[in-house]
């Protein structure tokens, strides 16, 4: 046994016993000859002192270690002297004495310093991970992460449901990334592609009579390394048969309640049961489908205001087919003008050409780019609508209608933070529901599936397929937490025509369709039963519990944002062998 104890464990119950440790120098200090060092564990940090003249024999190695040895002391735990506690460390009111120390191995000096939780460039952090590792940051992040999926295996458990691996090899299973390719070396000339998620495999099991499956699955997509993305992430993948799409909002709903209660008590869940939002109104009043809904601050349309409102760029849009909408950033009505400047830069973005404002100070004065062209009544119209009040600044976007959201519904977001609204112990679990099943891909000239090619319609909807498909909603949900999606599901078809009508109306060529997914098409005439299911992110969603800056910091490993490993230094080049085995010549 190298340890009698862990470095974490030892109060002053435990004094005059002989204990054994081992772990890292933590910190070194001499004090008038006697040598403390701070050893930790992953458990935690105990205070050891070596007396050169009580304990020459394990006074004598400590003299040359340094910070990141691997040291195994024997001691005496006693009390610390009155007054020398550290009221900040769990095992501050003890000490350990040392009687017998052995190095297990020195270490040469790490990078950038363990012990002390500064910023550090992120490229080191990545290049040594396994030092980064040490740190208590990266300690709590996957312990947390530990629980929570040791939290979600438990619950699902309980409810029936059976954890079942899906292959790595595979074939292509879109969800509108790329696919990263394996090339077979058995077969020339063909590849396998890693799942971009267990969609298929997850369905089949469904057909395959397995009732409730779920997974934490690995899935890859190789998509251009813009925003929070890794090449490779991990999801609650989960499907269940026989069921409706209450039910998977309900088990979900559930599931992440009682998580939060028992991996986070401190933080608060900001409504229950949690709100369910159509896709139309998320848009409407926050501007975006995966709304933060801790804060106000909705946005109100005035297109039909604005039609005869004097103001010409308003007028102008409406009468083009675009839309008027704003927002009230209660608290930021003293902006300068520089202020407000920045922010129509930051909006332009998004694409808006402009910010028009009506900035009211806390003293009543009124600033405005488009007031002045207003007749009274429609200015006092327009103020009665946002509920004006002096400490008001009220923002305007005139655009086509993705622009006015996207740039409102990030705005909105942009300056709750600057106002405080986005508390981090506060979570707001929200439902969006009833999403178009398709949109128009105006470049491709074709329909895309919202979700993905196997949601259902909702049944009322099904004739609108052949009539309108624009208004044809699916039986999707999503999963918002503060302003996050952190997950997404639908009821899946299940019927085999409806699903050549869905490949047909995404203009999936029946051969084609045949050739990637015929598996599929032929295990629907096997009676599939009615299911669906749903994925979350476990990274984004540990990212948030452990209120962290990204998700590489709830990774043990991950790619930076250039999607390279570089502790390994993944991709690298391989040998000619290699490829002449895989059939594969270079044309770089
Ligand atoms: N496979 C989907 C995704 O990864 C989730 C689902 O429909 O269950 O987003």
């Amino acid at each position: 046994m190298y340890k009698s104890h862990t470095c974490g464990e030892l109060r002053s119950e435990h004094a005059g016993q002989q204990v054994t440790l081992a772990g890292w120098v933590h910190r070194r200090r001499d004090h008038g000859g006697v040598t403390f060092i701070d050893l930790r564990d992953r458990f935690g940090i105990v205070q050891v002192v070596a007396n050169p003249e009580n304990a020459p024999e394990a006074h004598r190695p400590l003299v040359e270690v340094r910070s990141e040895w691997v040291l195994q002391i024997t001691g005496l735990v006693r009390l610390r002297p009155s007054g020398m506690e550290n009221p900040r460390l769990p095992t501050g009111e003890i000490e350990v004495e040392a009687i017998e120390v052995r190095i297990l191995n020195p270490s040469k000096t790490p990078p950038f310093l363990i012990n002390k939780d500064e910023e550090v460039d992120e490229q080191a952090r990545l290049k040594y991970r396994y030092l980064d590792l040490r740190k208590e940051r990266m300690r709590d992040n996957l312990i947390l992460r530990h629980r929570v999926v040791k939290f979600i295996r438990d619950f699902l458990d309980e409810r029936g449901f059976i954890e079942v691996e899906t292959p790595i090899l595979f074939k292509a299973t879109p969800e509108g990334a790329r696919d990263y390719l394996v090339p077979s070396r058995v077969h020339p000339g063909e590849f396998y592609a890693l799942p971009q998620s267990p969609q298929q495999l997850k369905q089949l099991l469904m057909v395959g009579g397995i009732e409730r499956y779920f997974q934490i699955a690995r899935c890859f997509r190789d998509e251009d390394q813009r925003g929070d993305r890794q090449p490779e992430f991990t999801q609650l993948d989960l499907e269940m048969s026989f069921i409706e799409r209450e039910d998977i909002m309900d088990l979900v709903e559930e599931m992440y309640t009682k998580l939060v209660k028992q991996v986070v008590p401190d933080k608060k869940i900001f409504a229950t049961p949690w709100p369910r939002l159509t896709y139309q109104e998320a848009m409407v009043r926050f501007g975006k489908d995966n709304p933060d809904l801790r804060f106000g601050m909705e946005l109100h349309d005035l297109t039909e205001w604005s039609a005869g409102c004097g103001f010409k760029v308003f007028e102008d849009t409406v009468a083009q087919g675009g839309q008027v909408r704003g927002i009230n950033a209660r608290g930021l009505g003293e902006y300068s003008r520089k202020q407000i400047d920045e922010l129509t830069s930051w909006v332009g973005q998004y694409g808006a050409r402009g910010l028009a404002y009506l900035a009211i100070t806390p003293a009543g004065e009124e600033r405005s780019s488009f007031a002045k062209f207003l007749t009274s009544d429609k200015l006092q119209e327009l103020k009665t609508s946002f509920d004006a009040q002096p400490g008001d600044l009220i923002l305007i976007v005139a655009d086509r209608p993705p622009i006015v959201f996207e740039s409102l519904g990030r705005l909105r977001v942009y300056l709750a933070d600057r106002l405080g609204l986005r508390s981090p112990d506060i979570f707001a679990f929200c439902w969006v529901i009833d999403f178009p099943l398709v949109n128009w891909n105006e470049g491709e000239k074709r329909w895309d599936p919202s979700h993905h090619l196997f949601t259902a319609p909702i049944s009322e909807d099904i004739p609108l397929l052949d009539e309108d498909p624009s208004r044809a909603r699916g039986q999707q949900y999503d999963l918002v937490l503060n302003d996050n999606e952190i997950g997404g599901g639908s009821i899946r078809i299940h019927d085999r025509s409806l699903q050549e009508k869905v490949f047909k109306l995404i203009g999936l060529d029946p051969q084609v369709a045949q050739e990637r997914f015929g598996h599929m098409l032929e295990a629907f005439e096997y009676g599939p039963p009615p299911h669906g299911g749903i994925a979350s992110g476990i990274d984004r969603l540990c990212m948030i519990l452990a209120d962290a800056p990204n998700i590489r910091e709830v990774i043990a490993f991950p790619k930076n944002q250039a999607a390279r490993d570089v502790m390994a230094d993944a991709p690298s080049p391989v040998e000619e062998q290699q490829l002449k085995e895989l059939h594969i010549r270079l044309d770089l």
